[in-house]
């Protein structure tokens, strides 16, 4: 990887053209590792593989992506046309992910921001240890907190995304929910459910 430069990193030709078959522009994506890292992408490819598990940008021709299973993808936009993205699992959030996604976001000139809460695992699937729902929900508050349909105790990661975000000063009635379990969904890809490898690309660009 570069410093401060665009990294120039080396992409499967598969998946080059699957990228591309998205959006026809060089995309930053992330080496993503549940922290609390953002990335400001200066220009298209910007920082492409970076070790981070957000990007903001206010440069017209890029493409910044989050690759997801069950945690929570999570797309902001402000109409300053600043924009970002974020890979929000549990940890993630706790680090203050999103916290930090919305500060950047504000720091290239965003003030009122829209979210969209992706397809990511919902209660109901996500049975959840006693000690680790504690911790979320001292961050967090106890919105949190929830069953699954079997009635063991579990996450809720969409509440634990808004609340994230509203803490981070998003005005609730700005942020928006797909609503889509990927446990359930057939459609998705769910590591939990189903083991799978495969992963939901989120990708804003401008
Ligand atoms: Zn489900």
């Amino acid at each position: 990887m570069g410093h401060g430069g665009g990294a120039v990193v080396d992409v499967r030709p598969d998946v080059a053209a699957r990228r591309r078959a998205v959006v026809d522009l060089p995309w930053t994506w992330l080496r993503q590792v549940h922290g609390a890292s953002v990335v400001r992408v200066a220009g298209p490819g910007d920082n492409a593989g970076a070790t981070a598990d957000a990007a903001v940008t206010a440069e017209a021709g890029t493409a910044i992506a989050v690759l997801t299973a069950d945690c929570a993808p999570v797309a902001l936009a402000s109409a300053e046309g600043v924009i970002g993205v974020a890979h929000a699992g549990w940890r993630g959030v706790v680090a203050g992910v999103l916290d930090a996604t919305v500060g950047e976001m504000r720091s290239l000139g965003a003030t009122e921001i829209e979210a969209v809460i992706g397809p990511c695992i919902h209660a109901g699937c996500y049975a959840f240890g006693a000690d680790d729902l504690d911790t979320v929900a001292a961050r967090l508050g106890d919105g949190v907190r929830a069953t699954t349909a079997a009635g063991e105790p579990a996450l809720d990661v969409p509440a634990a995304v808004r609340a994230a975000l509203t803490s981070a000063g998003v005005d609730p009635t700005n942020i928006a929910d797909v609503d889509v379990c990927t446990a359930c969904s057939r459609h998705h890809f769910s590591w939990r459910a189903r083991a799978e490898q495969q992963r939901q690309a989120a990708v804003m660009w401008r």
